[in-house]
């Protein structure tokens, strides 16, 4: 334990996702030591984003504006959607190339354990994306583990009433995994090898 500043710097580091006790205090020490680093800039990036920030109104996806570069993009195949659990997935699938149409951000899945039903995700809001018949299909990208699967089986019911295809990812994604650390090649192979549900 450290005391004053140096503690109040490493506390607040330890509250972020991925860094532990020893990667806060590397950090701290950095800020300390490092007479180029410029501890200004990394403030003023956190505050800016905080306000800047925030999710699509059509997708859910993380912009600046009110709709994201993707849901205004008319070359975008408009056809198909998309469902992933977070930002970051958009940001996986994205630098595959092999994928050009929308997406739909639920903002987690399903976890009964967690608390998190249905209605704790953006669900309701792509089924009127799904209502003027533009949509054909719509890929269920999930993560390939238990809270993923159950919340592709739930769509799947959902969906199952209108006259869209619903696909899921195929298989060789890492079971358990987490769609953000799959490989480009593996996730674009998974893309052209969907099934339908
Ligand atoms: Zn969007």
């Amino acid at each position: 334990m450290y005391e004053g500043l140096i503690q109040d710097l490493i506390d607040e580091l330890g509250q972020l996702p991925g860094i532990g006790p020893k990667s806060a205090q590397r950090i701290a020490f950095f800020v300390v030591q490092d007479e180029h680093y410029n501890p200004a800039k990394l403030a003023q990036t956190l505050a800016a984003v905080r306000e800047h920030v925030h999710f699509c109104s059509i997708c859910g996806n993380l912009t600046e504006s009110e709709i994201c570069s993707i849901c205004s993009d008319a070359r975008r195949d408009q056809t198909v959607i998309c469902v992933v659990e977070e930002p970051k997935d958009v940001a996986a699938i994205e630098r595959t190339h092999e994928y050009h149409g929308l997406y739909h951000v639920l903002g987690g899945a399903i976890s009964p354990i967690d608390g998190i039903g249905p209605d704790q995700l953006r669900v309701t809001s792509l089924m009127p994306r799904l209502a003027d018949g533009t949509v054909q299909e719509v890929i269920i990208a999930t993560d390939p583990n238990l809270e993923g699967e159950a919340t592709a089986t739930y769509l799947s019911r959902q969906l199952g009433y209108l006259d869209i295809s619903v696909t899921r990812l195929a298989s060789g994604l890492p079971v358990g995994g987490d769609l953000e650390y799959a490989d480009e090649i593996t996730l674009g192979r998974a893309f052209e090898g969907r099934r339908s549900l």
